[in-house]
């Protein structure tokens, strides 16, 4: 069982989310990672390792996300091996939307194909990439979370999600 953990606040996103994932470890989990949109840039940066989270700690003390939104997560893998690669969150084609997935997509397969026909372009093994694109696909001029909704409407499986994006820093959507 893997976990995620949210925050939307004033204070500084990344101790809390680390604090969160240290309380779901008991759960078990193969890599950890979050999403934290930069109060500088006003977008979402990644930062995620494979192994304990003692190893994401150290690298987010060398290289640290400083905002007060964020996402993260703790991965137990079906679909893709437990690399760097396939830790969560993953980023749709711009790196400009982030989202954490725990559940398994059963159809992902023929998602995943018909938008690499669109035009999108996949880094990772898992399952879970093809949410960040189908919201990308539908978050054209309607609000991030009815791309969310419209997305998971093609989806068959189980889900818990959590997105952040650039283009509404702002906001968390969450669904399940
Ligand atoms: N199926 C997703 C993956 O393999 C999520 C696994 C999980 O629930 O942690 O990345």
């Amino acid at each position: 069982m893997c976990g995620i953990v949210g925050y939307v606040g004033e204070r500084s996103a990344q101790e809390i989310l680390l604090a969160g994932l240290k309380r779901l470890e008991y759960r078990g989990y193969d890599s950890s990672g979050m999403s934290i949109i930069l109060t500088r840039t006003r977008s979402p940066a990644i930062r995620k390792a494979s192994g304990k989270i003692i190893a994401l700690e150290r690298l987010l003390h060398k290289s640290p996300l400083s905002g007060t939104l964020g996402i993260a997560h703790t991965r137990w893998a079906t679909h893709g091996a437990p690399n760097h690669i396939n830790a969560h969150p993953h980023f749709n084609c711009k790196n400009d939307l982030a989202v954490v997935h725990n559940g398994i997509i059963e159809n992902y397969e023929s998602l995943k194909s018909q938008l690499i026909k669109e035009g999108h372009r996949f880094r990772s093994q898992t399952d879970t990439e093809v949410i960040a694109h189908l919201i990308e696909k539908f978050y054209k001029s309607v609000p991030l979370e009815e791309a969310v909704r419209r997305a998971l409407k093609l989806l068959v499986g189980s889900y818990a999600i959590g997105v952040v994006a650039k283009k509404e820093p702002e906001k968390l959507v969450g669904a399940r």
